[in-house]
């Protein structure tokens, strides 16, 4: 049964968390907003106490990297579960609640700070102990989309070849986030085009890879602490051992390998989706208190003002998706196939932020704009969280499928 509680256990990482969203990141936000595609050499510093906290255990899942296969990371049972065979409450979950203090601070820095990309935790996901033992603890972007193979994942075009002890890459990647900083990219490729989706595998190529060549920065609507970057994969050559997971091609396994990674990773956005909305609740429910509009939790919101109906209906909105995210993580961690409810989290999460980002615009009226507050920056970065790692539109989709009992073919 899951407990709807945040964990007794993840209190202190929450607490943590938030003091640094709150001392760290949120007095930097602004300058890294405006100075895109400048590293932010703070963050250097709080990876740095993020591994601290890691290794002592009071940090478990303190950033992206901590997600991992099955609760992996040393879950343990559920606050007060007397059976220790109940359930867990393991690094998925605590990744995404401290995801979700951080990003009250600030998304964009979160996905800049070393050695938390979301490549660490496709890693996570899939790698063997060897290939963890290699990879773990290094920063690692992924690289899925092209230009050709957004939405459509299974479509990509870039190849790999088996070459002796080898295997040789070619192929363009966008839009690989902390694809500049990053010190490996985990780049997504196919074996072999005519097999399908069953090919596609994912290898780890080091930064320094001189097959891999940068090609720009992209300028975005937000998240502009974060870089965004574009690459051309020439003859670029990695060791076989750079294959994460199963080089073998088997139309039951193939894709569901690198589809894992998924399940991991859009429960993290989703958290990150859920903690920039409550930036905006906080910050807007301070506006209305300023203005003298009384929000009464003991009232039917029907009988408050305007503005107090409408702050209420999005806090529920609020909470649907923080629980809905929290479930999502909690499946991973008790090793349960949570594919449809990572969708429905990232669905939520994606579109419950946008919403909430606005509507607080809309009731806080000219400051909601200004610069001179962070609400209009927190509107620009969480719109990207309901397009990457899968769109609103195709998060819907899957979920269809997986209720209609559909195909991807039956169903596009
Ligand atoms: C800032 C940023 C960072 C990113 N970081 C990464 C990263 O680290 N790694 C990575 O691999 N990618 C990354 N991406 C890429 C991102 O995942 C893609 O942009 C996303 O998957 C959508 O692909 P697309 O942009 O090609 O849009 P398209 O696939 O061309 O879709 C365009 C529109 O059509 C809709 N649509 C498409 N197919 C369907 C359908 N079958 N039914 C209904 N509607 C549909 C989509 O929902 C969308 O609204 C990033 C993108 C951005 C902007």
């Amino acid at each position: 049964m899951i407990n709807l509680e945040t964990p007794r256990k993840f209190r202190p990482l929450i607490g943590q968390a938030h003091s640094v969203a709150r001392e760290v990141l949120r007095p930097i936000a602004r300058k890294y907003d405006s100075d895109t595609h400048e590293r932010p050499r703070e963050l250097d510093f709080l990876a740095a106490i993020l591994d601290g906290m890691s290794d002592s255990g009071v940090g478990e899942g303190a950033g992206a990297a901590g997600a991992g296969a099955g609760g992996g990371g040393g879950g343990s049972p559920r606050d007060g579960a007397t059976d220790p065979a109940a359930t867990r409450n393991g690094s998925n979950l605590s990744t995404a609640l401290s995801i979700m203090e951080m990003c009250w601070g600030d998304v964009g820095l979160l996905l800049s700070i070393p050695g938390q990309g979301l490549g660490n935790s496709a890693i996570a996901a899939v790698a063997t102990p060897e290939q963890l033992a290699q990879y773990g603890g290094r920063w690692a972007a992924m690289a899925i989309t092209e230009p050709e193979a957004g939405s459509d994942s299974a479509s990509i075009r870039t190849t790999a070849v088996r070459d002796g002890d080898e295997y040789v890459l070619n192929g363009e990647k966008i839009y690989v986030t902390a694809g500049e900083r990053a010190e490996l990219v985990v780049v997504w490729a196919t074996l072999d085009r005519a097999v399908g989706r069953a090919a596609i595998k994912s290898f780890i190529v080091e930064r320094s890879n001189p097959g891999m060549r940068l090609d720009r920065l992209e300028h975005k609507l937000g998240i502009r602490a974060s870089d965004t970057a574009a690459f051309t994969l020439s003859d670029c050559r990695v060791p076989a051992s750079a294959l994460l997971g199963s080089p073998e091609v088997s139309s039951k396994t193939g894709f569901s390998g690198v589809m894992q990674t998924f399940d991991n990773t859009r429960p993290l956005v989703a958290a990150m989706a859920v903690g920039c909305a409550k930036a905006c609740l906080d910050f807007t429910r301070e506006a209305l208190e300023e203005a003298g509009v009384e929000v009464d939790y003991d009232r039917p919101a029907l009988s408050q003002s305007a503005a107090a109906a409408t702050f209420l209906a999005m806090e529920a909105e609020y909470d649907a998706a923080r629980l809905l995210t929290m479930q999502a993580a909690w499946m991973a961690d008790n090793r349960r196939p949570n594919s449809v409810q990572a969708s429905i989290a990232k669905a939520k999460a994606g579109r419950t932020g946008t919403d909430i980002a606005f509507g607080c615009i809309e009731l806080c009226g000219a400051v909601g704009i200004s610069e001179t507050h962070l609400l209009e920056k927190w509107a620009r970065d969480v719109k990207i969280l309901d397009i990457f790692e899968g769109t609103q539109q195709i998060q819907l989709l899957i979920i269809a499928r997986q209720l209609l009992g559909r195909t991807s073919a039956q169903l596009k």
